[in-house]
């Protein structure tokens, strides 16, 4: 490797090196290169304040989706943005593409990784569904139904056909003591499949079974757990 090809090659380190990551290896490497490369080290000294903002972004938020940390859009935008401005004199011919430049490229880089690394995060394992079984007494319903145990309550999801077009139907959960706690309501769809997910804060543990309402006051739907 010519000494043009190492020097280009760490530049494309320097976004990782700024933001303190890459094997002791590597960093060794890069660190041996700038003694040498005063281009690096002034380039390094640019990154430094802007990798600082990144690495201030807390991983315990990372369950949101990744936002740039504030003002990094606007400082790689500002800096190619004063790399477009002719120089004052006007006279010195402009490099095609700066070291300015280049820092950009190695910070969205950079960014991008960390996008990455949000992307492929470990994701908890979805919620536990529970198959229930379902009576309905109208023949024109079909449903099924899971239910989903959740710190605050049950969640049913419910699926189905034949509930009548327009029709409000309402749902309740049915507790051990009797008690029918609401857990919402659904507008039929008639014969095409309709996909609701009812809420209701009763607990699991607590739930007997729950029932679906017409507008009449009927029962057409029930599931006992
Ligand atoms: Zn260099």
């Amino acid at each position: 490797m010519t000494e043009e090809q190492a020097h280009r090659a760490l530049r494309e380190q320097l976004g990782v090196y700024a933001l303190g990551a890459g094997t002791a290896d590597e960093r060794a490497v890069v660190r041996a290169h700038l003694e040498g490369c005063a281009a690096c080290r002034a380039e390094l000294a640019e990154l430094t304040p802007v990798a600082a903002r990144l690495a201030d972004v807390d991983p315990d938020r990372l369950d949101e989706p990744p936002a740039p940390p504030p003002g990094l859009a606007d400082a790689v935008l500002a800096r190619i943005a004063a790399e477009g401005t002719p120089s004052r004199r006007g006279t010195a011919p402009r490099p095609p593409r700066s070291r300015l430049a280049a820092g950009a490229v190695v910070l969205a880089t950079a960014a991008a990784a960390f996008a990455v690394g949000w992307l492929v995060r470990p994701t908890p394992p979805p919620p536990p569904l529970e198959s229930v079984a379902v009576q309905v007494s109208d023949p024109d319903i079909s449903a099924t139904a899971d239910v989903v145990p959740h710190t605050w309550g049950v969640e049913v999801k419910l699926s189905g056909s034949g509930f009548t077009a327009g029709e409000v139907y309402r749902v309740a959960v049915l507790e051990e003591d009797g008690d029918a706690a609401p857990a919402g309501a659904f507008l039929g769809t008639g014969p095409a499949e309709l996909d609701c997910n009812l809420n209701s804060p009763v607990l699991r543990t607590d739930a007997e079974g729950f029932v679906v309402v017409d507008a009449s006051g009927a029962v057409v739907l029930s599931s006992e757990f």
